[in-house]
């Protein structure tokens, strides 16, 4: 049994004092204190895009090559995600609409005891939509997405992850509303702290207190943290709790799996019907999102691979794909979850899940 204040919740404290943090939290915009007018800067204050934001306070101890790369590598320009766009999941996509979308559309509105958590944990098997629901959220809320994955905070910038993570933050400061999207956050959130190299710890410490850094003085910053997690386990309870919504992004159901199957053969011709869909969605009870997507595209190239000469034919004579190149599919693209995982996905949610 691990006691819930040891890991990083004490070490935590120890290292912000001794590291002085408190001092170097950047500066918040009064843009951002509360009320309507977070939407409208004021005339002394640049707009939120890119309106001299080399001179914004907020990036002033951060390195240009660190800002250059978040810009290029880690901030992506929204593209219109919709609900729509993910199949199933009516529970969890209704009540991220309302916990999280509306009160970054209107914080006026959501602030005091309605105020929006700072940090959505999405955890469930791997290819359910925990990007695609972080790109919407997104999307949806008109906000700058920005995503990382805990590996390369790790690994691509060796000796840099620290300041990877603060150059990140500050970055997001300016261009909120932002989501910040972080996969696999159980590598940069575990509780393994035995023998844990002191690089790894430096990124967990410096990611906690930019963490615990967002909106602490008023309704101010905008900026929602997504961790996106297939192992919740491994996350120790300190990070967890930060989370303050944990949604469960289990498979896709019958009628998930119907859904994803019919936008994806949108894509392709074929003249396989709607029963002959119901028959398939039968036989893929297991299969995730990203399943469904691999098995319609193994499918997909049933009607190519008799051709004979792939030069010389046109495209109207490569036949339609139809259902037996589904089912020859199957054997090819099987189910990538485990009975075993699924088991421990729904224990972890009975115990620390939100329901929403
Ligand atoms: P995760 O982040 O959960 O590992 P992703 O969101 O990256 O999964 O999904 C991987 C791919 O699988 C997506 O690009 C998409 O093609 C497909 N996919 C998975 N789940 C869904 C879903 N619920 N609706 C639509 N597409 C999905």
């Amino acid at each position: 049994q691990r006691n819930s204040k040891s890991d990083v919740g004490d070490d935590f404290e120890d290292i912000k004092q001794s590291m002085g943090h408190y001092n170097n939290k950047p500066s918040v915009s009064p843009r951002h204190t509360g009320g309507v007018a977070q939407n409208k800067p004021t005339s002394k204050e640049p707009a939120n895009e890119d309106l001299g934001e080399e001179t914004d306070e907020r990036l002033k101890n951060i390195e240009p090559k660190m800002i250059e790369m978040i810009r290029n590598e880690i901030m992506h320009q929204s593209v219109p995600i919709t609900w729509d766009d993910i199949a199933g999941l009516g529970h969890v996509k209704k009540s991220l609409e309302e916990i999280i979308v509306w009160p970054m559309l209107r914080p006026d509105i959501f602030k005091g005891l309605r105020g929006p958590p700072k940090g959505l944990l999405l955890f469930g098997p791997p290819g359910t939509g925990k990007t695609l629901i972080g790109k919407c959220i997104a999307s949806q809320s008109g906000a700058t997405f920005f995503s990382i994955s805990s590996s390369s905070l790790t690994s691509k910038w060796v000796g840099d992850g620290e300041k990877m993570v603060r150059a990140l933050f500050a970055v997001a400061r300016c261009h909120q509303p932002a989501v910040i999207f972080i996969d696999e956050i159980d590598s940069l959130l575990t509780h393994r702290t035995d023998g844990e190299h002191d690089a790894s710890r430096r990124i967990k410490t410096e990611f906690l207190i930019q963490f615990d850094g967002c909106g602490t003085t008023a309704d101010d910053d905008r900026i929602l943290i997504v961790g996106a997690t297939n192992r919740p386990q491994e996350i120790d309870e300190a990070a967890r709790r930060r989370f303050r919504k944990r949604f469960y992004v289990p498979l896709p159901d019958f009628d998930g799996r119907f859904t994803l199957m019919k936008n994806l053969l949108k894509k392709t011709t074929n003249d396989i019907t709607d029963e002959q869909i119901r028959d398939i969605c039968e036989k893929t009870d297991g299969y995730s999102g990203s399943d469904m997507d691999g098995l319609c595209r193994e499918a997909a190239l049933g009607p190519v691979r008799s051709i004979r000469d792939i030069r010389n034919i046109s495209v109207d004579e490569v036949r339609p794909m139809n259902y037996n190149d589904v089912i020859e599919a199957l054997s090819q693209v099987r189910a990538s979850v485990s009975n075993r995982d699924l088991a421990g996905y729904e224990e972890w949610n009975e115990q620390f899940g939100s329901l929403g």
